[in-house]
């Protein structure tokens, strides 16, 4: 038998019997102290039209916050490569074969290599923009705009460009 499948129970000719029981009920011992307005829930990776990806290109974790501003910008999210978050720790949720499956308007892959593992969560997606120093990176192979150079002096131009047309 697979797993977490079960054998469904024969019936029985059982009969049950209605017990009245008198219940007190007592004040509630609970008070509210505070509320607050849940947050807002962010959209999806999955429904995401925008994704700015980064690899381990990105050096520290703090300058995430390069890529953030271009994904704000273009009402996006940034996303992961698996070793940011599985080596690194820095985050829990990564795109590619093993972590979420992308398929966005515009995908910006920052310091990706393009390792089939990550090109298999994202594929589908319609545009995708890589952006790697190295001209040889396999990403190229499937990018639908190569920018050769370094994602800290291209993605911050990117983003004040783009910041300029909305
Ligand atoms: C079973 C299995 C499942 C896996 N599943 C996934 C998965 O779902 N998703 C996933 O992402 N990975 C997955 N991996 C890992 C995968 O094999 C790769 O190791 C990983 O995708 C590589 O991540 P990366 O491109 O960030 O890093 P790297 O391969 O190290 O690439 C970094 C790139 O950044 C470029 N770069 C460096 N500095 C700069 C700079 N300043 N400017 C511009 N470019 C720069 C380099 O030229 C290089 O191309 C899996 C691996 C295994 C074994």
């Amino acid at each position: 038998m697979p797993p977490r499948t079960f054998d469904k129970l024969e019936r029985k000719d059982v009969k049950g019997e209605v017990v009245k029981v008198d219940v007190e009920v007592e004040e509630p011992r609970t008070e509210i102290l505070e509320t607050k307005e849940i947050e807002a829930v962010k959209v999806k990776l999955e429904e995401a039209k925008v994704i700015v990806a980064c690899g381990r290109g990105v050096e520290k974790k703090e300058d995430i916050k390069i890529f953030e501003e271009l994904a704000e910008t273009l009402g996006g999210l940034v996303g992961y490569t698996r070793p940011l978050c599985e080596d690194r720790r820095w985050f829990t949720e990564w795109i590619g074969l093993s972590g979420h499956y992308v398929k966005p308007a515009l995908y910006f892959a920052c310091g990706i290599s393009g390792v089939i593992q990550h090109i298999a969560g994202i594929r589908d997606s319609k545009i995708i923009v890589a952006i790697n120093k190295d001209p040889e990176a396999p990403i190229f192979e499937i990018a639908d705009y190569m920018i050769v150079g370094d994602i800290y002096e291209v993605v911050p131009a990117l983003s004040a460009a783009f910041k300029k047309l909305t």
